[in-house]
């Protein structure tokens, strides 16, 4: 099955975004918008893994989320892949905020897929919400400065998806696995509890 892991925005979060994005679909209804329903912000796609895979990956990737916390992000700003470019194919929500702590998940997780034998990219992470995608690719820097940049809400990210991106008609996305991430410890305080 072809999957992902990613972490989803709160349903305060999406509100926001959607009214950003709402003028975006009205300038310019020749480009596929998402739904407010599907986004999310990938940390590792893994594309198609063969089913006898999936135990020992699942494993894996929730090994990895247990050695990161809960991070706080902030939607900031919009992008394009290819960026800068005359020809880009993806419209996209950056985001600001914890985003090295998000990096050292995402790339602990690439790992732990490459070490069930699965080809991941090692292209630098670069943490996005796509908004809109357009086929053929074209000029998107418009589209980007008619955009009014989104303020806030607070992402705070607790928990990690593993899903699966779900072919044909019908709900594009399926969670398949979620983990918590977390919280640190406090060694002060554990010695508190333990001595009351
Ligand atoms: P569709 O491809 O049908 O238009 P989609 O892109 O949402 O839909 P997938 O291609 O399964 O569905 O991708 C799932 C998620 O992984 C999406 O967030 C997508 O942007 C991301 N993704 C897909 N391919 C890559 C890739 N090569 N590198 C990084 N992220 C990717
Ligand atoms: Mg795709």
């Amino acid at each position: 099955m072809r999957l992902f892991t990613a972490v989803e925005p709160p349903p305060e979060a999406v509100v926001q975004l959607s009214s950003t994005v709402h003028t975006g679909r009205e300038l310019f209804p020749e480009l596929r918008w998402t739904s407010p329903e599907d986004w999310h912000l990938t940390l590792v796609f893994l594309g198609d893994v063969p089913d006898e895979l999936v135990p020992d990956l699942t494993e894996g990737l929730g090994r990895a989320v247990a050695g990161h916390h809960p991070l706080s992000l902030e939607v900031d700003g919009w992008g394009t892949f290819p960026e800068r470019s005359r020809r880009s194919s993806v419209l996209w929500a950056g985001f600001t905020g914890d985003t090295e702590p998000l990096t050292d998940l995402a790339v602990d997780l690439r790992e732990a897929a490459r070490g069930v034998g699965l080809h991941v990219t090692d292209m630098p992470y670069v943490p996005h919400l796509t908004v809109a995608r357009s086929r053929p690719a074209r000029d998107l820097r418009r589209t980007l400065h008619e955009l009014t940049v989104p303020q806030g809400p607070t992402w705070r990210v607790g928990e990690v998806h593993l899903v699966e991106s779900v072919p044909g008609r019908g709900p594009r996305y399926r969670t398949v696995r979620t983990w918590p991430l977390p919280w640190k410890t406090h060694p002060d305080r554990t010695s508190e509890r333990s001595t009351s």
